[in-house]
């Protein structure tokens, strides 16, 4: 029981009397349907990996949007993860291409540009024939530091713009909501 509870605590936003009521839950279930839950976590795990091409994740070689023919070729908005890429689509607003870029570069934390998907956001742009490009990163030092670097890569091809309008100062994408997001979209304006 312990042991459930503190597996449960682990999980993002999960303090310990959730936790708790989480496993006590489980714990009154027929054996069958933990079961199935057990299942559907190693599964997921051991099947959802990342798009060859926008690093979303995917249990296909190309994720949902990707290999969606009616979106729009020329225009890629670039997330930090997935879940700002799910945050963005929650709003319907916008009808191109992501990219994931796994992360901020922070080098108070040791991320530098080079354990960030940035070489291929790079090749895609160039070879893609694209005609602008979206930084969708949050409003904060990491998020300001690599939308700067990736503008100045960005620009000898196509033309960079930046997710602004609403967003407070450090506020987390995911958690905006869709009406805010939707104004920060139709925002962007210029990197120069
Ligand atoms: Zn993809």
């Amino acid at each position: 029981m312990a042991r459930l509870i503190d597996q449960f605590q682990r999980l993002p936003g999960i303090g310990p009397r959730t936790a708790q009521r989480l496993a006590l839950h489980l714990l009154n279930q027929p054996e069958d349907q933990v079961q199935q839950f057990a299942d559907a976590l190693l599964a997921a795990r051991s099947q959802v990996g990342q798009c060859q091409s926008c690093f979303h994740l995917s249990a296909d070689p190309l994720c949902e949007i990707c290999s969606k023919p009616e979106r729009n070729n020329g225009l890629i908005c670039v997330v930090a993860d997935s879940r700002d890429l799910l945050a963005l689509e929650r709003t319907r607003e916008f009808k191109g291409r992501y990219h994931v870029l796994g992360g901020l570069i922070s080098p108070m934390d040791g991320i530098g540009p080079e354990l960030l998907h940035i070489k291929p956001l790079i090749e895609r742009i160039a070879k893609d024939g694209i005609t602008e490009v979206i930084l969708a990163l949050t409003p904060s030092v990491e998020g300001d530091t690599t939308s700067l670097y990736l503008a100045r890569l960005i620009k000898p091809f196509c033309p960079v713009s930046r997710i602004a309008y609403g967003l407070p100062m450090g506020s987390e994408l995911e958690y905006a909501d869709e009406v805010t997001l939707s104004r920060a979209l139709e925002g962007r304006r210029p990197m120069d």
